[in-house]
């Protein structure tokens, strides 16, 4: 597309966050998103069931899980437009993750420390505690 600095191919969650940021940061950038279906009825994050997980191993993806957990907390107020406020849905469930092997534990206990160095509220549950709970 000519004119615009930057084109965008797809509204959904990536599209529309690269769009924003880019606008953010630089604002005289223009941006156009080019998205085939506006009803979004079939894009993934419209489907998608809100679930977000801090469990990861590698640096980047559990700050960037930190990060989204701290702007969901005001996303409406962030991203309201005309009295119209946002609602993502979130859901603050946590999540399970089994280590069915000795190398799956070795690689899961690497990710708790990782976590836990940077601040995650992460907890180690053998077999017996999860039947319990
Ligand atoms: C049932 C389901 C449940 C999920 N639950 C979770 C969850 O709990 N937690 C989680 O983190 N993730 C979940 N996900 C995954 C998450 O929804 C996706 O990873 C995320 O939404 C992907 O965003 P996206 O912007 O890349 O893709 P999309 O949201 O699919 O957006 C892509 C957009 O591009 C448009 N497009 C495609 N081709 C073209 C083209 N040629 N021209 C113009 N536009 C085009 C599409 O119409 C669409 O709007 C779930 C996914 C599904 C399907």
């Amino acid at each position: 597309m000519a004119g615009y600095d930057v084109v965008i191919v797809g509204g959904g969650a990536m599209g529309s966050a690269a769009a924003y940021y880019l606008k953010s940061l630089a604002g005289d950038v223009s941006v156009a998103v080019v998205e085939k279906d506006p009803s979004y009825e079939y894009c993934s994050t419209l489907r998608s069931d809100g679930n977000l997980r801090i469990q990861f191993n590698l640096e980047e993806n559990i700050r960037m899980s930190q990060y989204t957990l701290e702007l969901l907390e005001s996303f409406a107020d962030d991203m309201e437009i005309d009295g119209w406020r946002p609602d993502p849905a979130p859901k603050r469930q946590g999540n399970l993750f089994l280590a069915e092997d000795d190398e799956a534990r070795v690689h899961a206990e690497a990710g708790m420390a990782a976590q836990r160095a940077l601040g995650c509220d992460v907890e180690w549950l053998d077999g017996a505690t999860i039947a319990e709970r």
